[in-house]
């Protein structure tokens, strides 16, 4: 060889070779993919041996092909069977009665049975209006605490459950009546606005949704402070936003509860979002001091290695399933005992055409205090709506 290298003919040579090699590995992936995608006992001789003969390829391949089919089932719903899931409630239903404190972490899972599409979610309610599409405002006025958002009131009347923590805007924890102190609306309530020029800010609960006016950045809703006069912003903290509010965001109390938290119960959340927190799961402490976490969700959660028990279920047939475990009543939801009415500030006359969003009206063709409608929790379970339009392994439906 001389000095100074390979000649030029010896590095063109050695590159067509190189080419060539590649040529052939391509060429052997392909054959060996082909193989791979024909059930065994069709493969011919020949096929078995080229398969033998490319063992890392194979391994490649297979963990590849198990790469794909993981994400595409993480986009699925999953239900456990009934009998499954009953057993796994029984085992949350001991964790309940053994918690020290119990945080209640909740995600738009449970408000769809409130027909509530998901707030910041592909087909939440920002989102679509941010893209000019409308969205019907009476159907999220038209809703109320579920089945889910009842139990949980109920859990922390008991003293069962010490907190709230929900990235829901639909305000409907507070309209169950659960204690403003046990609850933070990491991401807003759509019926508060506030003035931040006053100190303490002031807080103004609307009984109507303050947010038609305001988006990504954009928070002002169109009224003024009745005290300063200064522009009220409402309490929503979209993607790509930092909540400051104190109230109704309460991080405060969300930081605390999850540091004594000894477990942690996650209804109806992918967790995504709030995966990004770390205050909330105690990241800091050795994994064996950290809370024990129960999810109930139908899809995959990027906390579900993590959980003690993950349930694939709807919130309002494990929380009933769970609240019949625990021997409690579901108390039924009444607009009359709907704390928004007496905590909402009304319109000042002059602010009537401020908004456009249908009122909450205390009366609904519903009877008045006394005359209590039936409880929750006497509905059949296992009767027809149990697991209603959820199959093992069905794909996930698109919200609309
Ligand atoms: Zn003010």
């Amino acid at each position: 060889m001389a000095a100074g290298g390979p000649s030029r003919s010896e590095r063109k040579a050695a590159e067509r070779v190189r080419r060539l090699r590649e040529e052939q590995q391509r060429e052997r992936l392909r054959q060996v993919s082909r193989i791979l995608r024909k059930a065994a006992a069709e493969r011919s001789a020949e096929e078995g041996r080229l398969l033998a003969e490319s063992e890392d390829l194979v391994t490649e391949l297979q963990g590849r092909s198990r790469r794909r089919e993981g994400l595409k089932r993480r986009q699925e719903e999953v239900c456990d069977d009934p009998e499954e899931l009953r057993r796994k409630v029984r085992e949350l239903a001991g964790a309940v009665r053994n918690a020290k404190y119990l945080v209640v972490y909740t995600g738009a899972g449970i408000s769809t049975a409130a027909s509530i599409p998901d707030y910041r979610g592909p087909n939440g309610v920002w989102t679509l209006l941010q893209k000019g599409r409308s969205v019907s405002a009476a159907d999220l006025s038209e809703a109320e605490p579920t089945l889910t958002h009842m139990s949980i009131a109920r859990l922390h009347e008991q003293k069962l459950v010490q907190h709230v923590v929900s990235q829901n805007c639909d305000g409907l924890h507070l309209r169950s009546g659960l204690p403003r102190t046990a609850i933070s609306e990491l991401h807003g309530n759509m019926y508060i606005e506030v003035c931040t020029a006053c100190t303490p800010n002031r807080e103004y609960v609307r009984v109507f949704d303050v947010t038609e006016r305001t988006a990504l950045h954009r928070h002002q809703t169109g009224r003024a402070c009745h005290k300063c006069g200064a522009q009220l912003r409402d309490t929503i903290v979209h993607f790509g936003e930092r909540g400051t509010l104190g109230q109704p965001l309460n991080w405060e109390a969300a930081t605390e509860a999850a540091s004594k938290a000894d477990t942690i119960l996650c209804l109806g959340s992918s967790l995504k979002v709030l995966k990004k927190y770390p205050r909330l799961w105690c990241m800091t402490k050795p994994p064996s001091r950290r809370p024990k976490l129960y999810i109930v969700n139908l899809q995959w959660t990027p906390k579900d290695d993590w959980a003690a028990l993950k349930l694939h279920g709807k919130c309002d047939d494990v929380m009933q399933l769970l609240m019949d475990e625990l021997g409690l009543e579901i108390p039924p939801y009444s607009r009359w005992q709907d704390p928004i009415f007496s905590l909402a500030t009304p319109l000042r006359a002059g602010e009537e055409g401020t908004h456009s969003r249908k009122s909450l009206c205390r009366s609904r063709e519903e009877p008045p205090p006394g005359e209590r409608a039936a409880p929750l929790s006497s509905a059949p379970v296992l009767g027809g709506w149990f697991g209603r339009g959820c199959t093992k392994r069905t794909k996930r439906k698109k919200v609309t």
